[in-house]
């Protein structure tokens, strides 16, 4: 195979721009600033970047990453991403192949990624917006439950078996809560599917919301129990910190060329990978890798978090010590009062097409959050946020998922859309597993749906992204 030469973007946590690293196994530095690889080698050309204040990596536990490699380095198998998906991946080959060296290459942080970034939801129920009963078909939705709900429990194990209590999992469900009228008939169409599908569920109408959740602002929500809530950041450090000993993981190792005949090689900043079989599970930057181009969509949406709640305002705005609320409406806001006592709010999108935070994004949407937060909680306008950060999803059109091979000795789970803590942990799993030669009936169900499917090319792709954006965004009303 043969890969044309690309700009290639490059860095951690930096401002993103064109630029040059990762000459390792490059001949030379041409004259236009791009490494020099023989044909054979195909430079990826967007390399991780998240923006540098994601409130539960820096309100969790200080861990000292694992170091860099340095120099070159041989397996049988290389897992590249540190997020729910490569963590789960790793850990499963090394227990399914225990006399064999798993390699887990991690181009910035663990917990710092959107793995650490995101709302923290383990949601076991599956809700199709496609169907008028956000069910759709059954058979796929108990397949869909099922998958959800092994990477709860994987998850749920693993925070037993290690301790890791400041991942501060906890078993209280979730509120879908709504104002509009849209959102209103979204519970009800809801709860019919979840009733077919024989998931127990329960309307809270409005004047019983501020017990539950300390704001007056909804009209009515669906509570389904099996949700569990996380501390995102601290529960990957914990799975990253308990890796079997043939595990292997090397942090802040961005790979920056990839060769796949004869062997698959991986390059990075000062040395090469050689690898018997690779695992991608780098989520959207796996079409860097030279598949699925444009299948999978770095959307990015965005979080903010504010100081602890003093017990004053606590008394003040009241209900349960510990929630989560998600939307009725997708480009609503969501919402949840930590065990910490701070509340957290998410909402809005960009699409950031090379996959890299875009400078100014998090103050822009900072604005947002304030006013979705003064809307729920007018008591609170004195408490502020103490950090606002954004991370990138991998959406597909069909919402489906990539799982399974991609070329010789070259495989995938990529592309979890908005549900990647409990899909990635169990699909990660399944590929390991499936690896091993042990199948499963999820595996069959995994191998069988379509995969991601085909969008447009740029500049229409981008063009029509940012249209369906902009008007779900300035639809949501006062969902947002
Ligand atoms: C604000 C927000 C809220 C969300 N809320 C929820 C929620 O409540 N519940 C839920 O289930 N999901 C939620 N999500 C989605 C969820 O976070 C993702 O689906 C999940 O992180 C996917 O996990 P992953 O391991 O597949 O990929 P990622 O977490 O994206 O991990 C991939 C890793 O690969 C690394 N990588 C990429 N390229 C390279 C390279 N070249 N070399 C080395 N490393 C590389 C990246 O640094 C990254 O850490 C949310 C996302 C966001 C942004």
């Amino acid at each position: 195979m043969e890969f044309s030469r690309r700009k290639v973007l490059i860095g951690t946590g930096a401002v993103a721009g064109a630029g040059v690293i990762g000459t390792a196994g490059a001949s030379a530095i041409l004259s236009d600033g791009l490494p020099k690889y023989p044909d054979s080698v195909l430079p990826i050309d967007a390399l991780p970047s998240d923006d540098p204040t994601p409130g539960w990596f820096h309100t969790s536990r200080k861990r000292e990453p694992k170091a860099p490699l340095i120099g070159d380095a041989h397996a049988r198998w290389a897992v590249i991403g540190g997020g729910f998906t490569g963590l789960a991946a790793a850990r499963q080959l090394a227990l399914n192949f225990p006399n064999d060296t798993v390699l887990l290459i991690e181009g910035q942080q663990v917990g710092f990624g959107t793995s650490g970034r995101n709302a923290g939801f383990l949601i076991d129920v599956p809700h199709d917006i496609s169907a008028p009963d956000y069910i759709g078909d059954q058979k796929i939705a108990r397949h869909v439950l099922n998958l959800n709900q092994t990477g709860q429990k994987i998850l749920f194990d693993l925070v037993e078996k290690y301790k890791i209590e400041d991942a501060q999992l906890r078993h209280v469900g979730k509120y879908q809560a709504a104002v509009e009228d849209e959102g209103l008939h979204v519970l009800d169409a809801y709860r019919g599917g979840l009733e077919k599908l024989g998931q127990h569920c329960e309307i809270i109408e409005g004047k019983d919301l501020p017990s539950h959740i300390g704001t007056s602002f909804y009209k009515k929500a669906l509570h389904t129990p099996g949700t569990m809530l996380v501390q995102p950041s601290a529960l990957v450090k914990g799975l990253a910190d308990n890796l079997p000993e043939n595990v292997i993981l090397y942090e802040d190792t961005p790979i920056t060329a990839i060769e796949y005949e004869p062997k698959v090689v991986l390059h990075h900043a000062s040395g090469k990978i050689t690898a018997d079989k690779l695992v991608l599970a780098n989520n959207h930057f796996g079409t860097h890798f030279g598949f699925m181009p444009g299948r999978i969509l770095p959307m990015f949406t965005y979080g903010s978090l504010t100081r602890p709640l003093t017990a004053e305002e606590q008394a003040r705005i009241g209900g349960k010590d510990f929630w989560g609320v998600i939307p009725a409406d997708p480009f609503g806001t969501t919402c949840r009062r930590t065990h910490d006592n701070r509340l957290f709010i998410r909402n809005s999108f960009t699409f950031n097409a090379d996959g890299r935070y875009k400078p100014g994004a998090t103050e822009r949407f900072r604005k947002a959050h304030r006013l979705s937060f003064e809307r729920r909680f007018p008591s609170l306008t004195d408490v502020g946020f103490e950090y606002t950060w954004g991370g990138g999803l991998g959406m597909t059109r069909n919402g489906n998922s990539f799982f399974g091979q991609l070329r010789k000795n070259v495989y995938g789970s990529l592309g979890c859309n908005g549900l990647g803590t409990v899909r990635g942990t169990a699909m990660g799993t399944l590929l390991a597993d499936w690896l091993a030669g042990k199948r499963h009936e999820l595996t069959d169900f995994l191998l069988s749906v379509d995969k991601p499917n085909i969008n447009p090319p740029e500049p229409f792709l981008s063009m029509g992204v940012n249209f369906t954006l902009r008007r779900g965004m300035a639809n949501a009303g006062l969902e947002a």
